[in-house]
């Protein structure tokens, strides 16, 4: 089963935490769903550090919009721009 299948990828060198004012390098990828606006296989893809990474699954999961949390290395990325 590919859970990351339909998750978000990650932009290359963006990896830092969500949450608000946080400029730490993420070690999460918190995978969400708003239901209202998003397809059921949909998955958002929010980052976050140790630190923040309850606090973060804590705010979705009171809406029911958190799925699940894998290493940011799990990640599909992307380049923005191709680099050697
Ligand atoms: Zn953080």
């Amino acid at each position: 089963m590919d859970l990351l299948g339909t998750a978000d990828a990650v932009a290359e060198g963006e990896l830092l935490c969500s949450a608000k004012g946080c400029r730490a390098e993420a070690a999460w990828g918190l995978l969400w769903n708003n239901p209202k606006i998003h397809t059921p296989e949909r998955r958002k893809v929010w980052l976050a550090c140790d630190e923040h990474r309850e606090h973060l699954e804590q705010f979705l999961s009171r809406r029911d919009f958190w799925k699940q949390t894998v290493p940011v290395d799990a990640l599909d990325r992307f380049s923005p721009e191709a680099r050697p």
